[in-house]
């Protein structure tokens, strides 16, 4: 296979989610080549159609299956010149840019949303073809690495998402464990969950899978699982795809589906699930999987993330030092951004349009924190300094939403998505739940809900009754005056149902 890169012919690229969708492929002996690349991270300026030539790309954003075809019979009839096809194509390009001619990643000046001031880990997507390996070779990937080199940047690389055996920590100390274990290692990829992750395996999967190789030879493990949601099938087929056709492959990658559930994505009962357990529970530890974990065998389990930015670090010789942000709820369309560490989780929501006015936000997953402020780093020391979770999201809440209502659906998820395995958890989400319902008949107990969810944050076997109350308690602690309201018989935003029954 060739890489479309370094190419003085005329390249046009249309990047949407699950790639291939809406594509008429052709190829260079037709004088323009036209190919599919996976999503940007910003569905809504997708499809998006670049048009690149010799240094040069124009970006037509939200391109219909016409577009496609009226900016290919554009770029023929201009004989390949790209400025020339923008004024001949119906469409409007958003930004037309110059660029190194062997630029690897996408070029994304002058395109709101995609134009954040860092691009590494994302680079690739919307402008490499993730299953072919001549793009990602061109990009300096599949270089064998230099265990020492992994060892140090895991002196500093730290574990991205609740699915993360590291989840937050530097990773090195616990692959020296690994190394040190009995046993044949493993390198587990927890794919399960997240729309940032799901979009790496779909977008980028060699940067993933780089990330996984690199790590089973410097812990010489000769397997590695790719895990993911069922119901992530796009993403599934891709990467199993990226897998085959990755070249000399030196550990065997197996990919293999769990069930959709979010407790799934934890990374002991990403485990069971592996192993083809029907019942998903939390494994007890110590001993960790780094001692004992697939099937018996020592094991390391990261998301796409932090292998993703593994890989990156291991290509450019130093970390990114960015962090994916998603953005999603009361917003135009989900988007996925990539921001400088010290960059504010405000920055994160110039990718978006909100639709109403701000009110709140769910920051750091289903159990991140609320708050009404956003101007807080996305780095995971200040997330945590601010009570926020540090999943690497922000679930946007419009004016109109009531936060009682939120918080009540979410401790209700819990009671009824928690495994069952410890008392904390399962007892108490669901005691939870029945405080926030007590309040809609005028019964408010603050201090009752603050000791729960200080004993399950405390008690719980997991990072799934560790987090189940923060929302409750973030709100409580900002926006108390709502919950009061509802215990005197009104809702100031006018619009909540029964928590338990909603
Ligand atoms: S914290 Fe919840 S999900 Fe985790 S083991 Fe206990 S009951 Fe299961």
């Amino acid at each position: 296979m060739t890489s479309i890169i370094p190419n003085q012919k005329p390249v046009i690229r249309v990047s949407e989610s699950g790639f291939r969708r809406s594509v008429p492929e052709r190829g260079a002996d037709q004088g323009v080549t036209v190919t599919a690349v996976g999503s940007t991270g910003l569905p809504a300026v997708e499809p998006l159609v670049t048009v690149t030539q010799a240094g040069e790309t124009a970006l037509y954003t939200q391109c219909s299956p016409a577009d496609v075809e009226a900016i290919i019979d554009a770029l023929e009839a201009a004989g390949g010149d790209v400025d020339d096809a923008a004024d001949r194509a119906k469409k409007t390009p958003e930004a037309v840019v110059d660029h190194e001619p062997t630029a690897t990643r996408l070029p994304t000046a002058g395109v709101p949303g995609l134009d954040t001031r860092a691009r590494s880990v994302l680079g690739g997507c919307g402008w490499r073809r993730p299953t072919n390996p001549a793009d990602y070779e061109a990009a300096a990937g599949f270089e064998p690495p230099d265990p020492e080199a992994v060892l140090e940047l895991g002196a500093s690389l730290r574990g991205r998402g609740w699915g993360d055996l590291c989840h937050d920590a530097p990773l090195a100390e616990t692959w020296e464990t690994v190394r040190g274990a009995a046993g044949s290692p493993v390198v587990v990829v927890n794919g399960h969950g997240t729309t940032a992750d799901t979009l790496l395996l779909e977008s980028a999967p060699f940067e993933v899978l780089d990330g996984a190789v690199a790590l089973a030879r410097t812990v010489e493990a000769d397997s590695v699982i790719v895990y993911a949601s069922a119901a992530d099938d796009r993403a599934v087929d891709t990467v199993r795809e990226a897998a085959a056709n990755y070249p000399e492959l030196p550990v065997g990658v197996d990919v293999v589906t769990g069930p959709p559930e979010y407790r799934a994505a934890e990374p002991t009962m990403a485990l069971e699930a592996i192993e083809g357990n029907h019942r998903l529970e939390a494994r007890l530890r110590p001993p960790g999987p780094e001692e004992v974990g697939l099937h018996g065998q020592p094991t390391l389990i990261h998301t796409p993330r932090t292998l993703a930015h593994l890989a990156v670090g291991l290509r450019e010789g130093e970390l990114p030092g960015t962090r994916l942000l998603t953005v999603t709820g009361d917003v135009d369309a989900t988007a996925t951004v990539e921001l400088p560490a010290d960059d504010t989780l405000a920055d994160g929501l110039d990718a978006v349009d909100l639709n109403g006015r701000f009110k709140a936000a769910r920051v750091g997953g289903r159990f991140g924190g609320l708050t009404s402020d956003l101007d807080v780093a996305v780095d995971p020391e200040s997330l945590a300094a601010a009570d926020l979770g540090t999943e690497g999201s922000v679930h946007v809440l419009a004016e109109d939403r009531c936060l009682v209502e939120f918080v009540g659906k979410t401790a209700t998820f819990a009671a009824e998505e928690n495994c069952g395995r410890c008392v904390p958890c399962r007892e108490g989400t669901t005691q939870l739940a029945g405080l926030l319902r007590d309040i809609y008949d005028g019964s408010y107990a603050p201090e009752k809900i603050d000791e729960l969810v200080r004993v399950m944050s405390t008690s719980s076997i997991c990072e799934f009754g560790v987090q189940a109350g923060r929302p409750v308690r973030t709100a409580l602690s900002e926006f108390e005056a709502e919950f009061e309201a509802h215990a005197d018989g009104h809702c100031p935003a006018g619009s909540c149902l029964d928590p338990l029954e909603a």
